[in-house]
């Protein structure tokens, strides 16, 4: 039954879907002239950034398989797409220091051993995406909760405790970890675990990312110069303006709206459960911020105001 609704969003996607296009205005991204000294920001699609910073490389959440919507509603097995993650990968720093990631969704997660092996980054997860991440073949990973603090070359990374948006009344893939140590082969396998949100603090500017949210956990209540906030559902959408009245961004990203069923050339597309014109509305409401948007791999320099 959820198989089949999905597949319907999915087909109803193709039909509706729209591109940033009409949204050019928000679109923010680096020209000849903007400084080189901030942290530049790097869109990889879904929930996945690059950051960089006077030579250092972190990312969050890198996921360039793009699994499409009929594997995941029949339940096949997943596998990283090889020659998707290469390509993804040519659009990052030479060395990553570090790979954050939020859960462990297979939108979130299932690249990251992948990554891992070609770029010998560390990963910092909760405990059960660390466990999964290890089983799908990762050498390693620092295992985090919330409060945790990591200092990595220029950064300063802050755990902190998130929730994750319910799909049809209930958080997705939600169940227990197993204790099966072999590699999680299904979509289920990748359980949601502990949702992490970060405070990523470099070169005087701060960053919050999360993967979206219940309104019942809201960031913590500190000014930061960029919010990335996942907006894939309408739990993510409910908790906006009081995020946003916690966390007074200088910049608003709105993350996690894209369709990413489809492949990444396939170009940016909203997904079919988004509702970006409402994100807009709540922002404007606000009057906190600017609100940007991000192209794939289109670079972007925050820097210090
Ligand atoms: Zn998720």
């Amino acid at each position: 039954m959820k198989g089949a609704l999905l597949l319907f969003l999915g087909f109803s996607t193709q039909v509706l879907g729209a591109g940033l296009n009409s949204y050019a205005d928000l679109i923010a991204r680096d020209s000849e002239t903007t400084p080189r000294d901030g942290v530049r920001v790097t869109y990889l699609g879904t929930n996945g950034y690059q950051f960089e910073f006077d030579g250092h490389a972190l990312l969050v959440d890198p996921y360039f398989s793009r699994v499409d919507l009929l594997s995941i509603a029949l339940g096949s097995r997943l596998q990283p797409d090889m020659p998707r993650v290469a390509e993804g990968m040519r659009h990052l720093a030479p060395k990553i220091e570090a790979i954050l990631v939020t859960h462990g969704h297979f939108d979130h997660l299932l690249d990251v051993p992948t990554v891992m092996s070609r770029t010998h980054a560390r990963l910092i997860a909760s405990a059960s995406a660390a466990n999964l991440a290890k089983r799908a073949g990762a050498p390693s990973a620092d295992a985090v909760t919330a409060g945790a603090v990591r200092r990595i070359g220029p950064w300063k990374i802050r755990v902190l405790a998130a929730t994750h948006d319910r799909l049809f009344g209930k958080v997705p893939f939600d169940q227990p970890e197993t204790r099966d140590s072999g590699p999680p082969q299904r979509p289920a396998d990748w359980i949601c675990g502990e949702p992490l949100a970060f405070l990523i603090e470099v070169g005087g500017q701060r960053i919050y990312v999360d993967s979206g949210g219940t309104p019942a956990l809201l960031p913590p209540h500190e000014r930061v110069d960029l919010a990335i906030l996942g907006m894939a559902l309408s739990d993510s959408r409910a908790r906006l303006p009081a995020a946003l009245e916690r966390l007074q961004p200088s910049y608003i990203l709105p993350s996690h709206q894209d369709n990413f069923f489809r492949p990444l050339d396939a170009g940016f597309q909203f997904g079919p459960l988004t509702d970006f014109s409402r994100v807009r509305h709540d922002c404007e409401q606000a009057n906190r911020g600017h609100l940007i948007l991000l192209d794939y791999f289109r670079p972007w320099t925050l820097t210090r105001k």
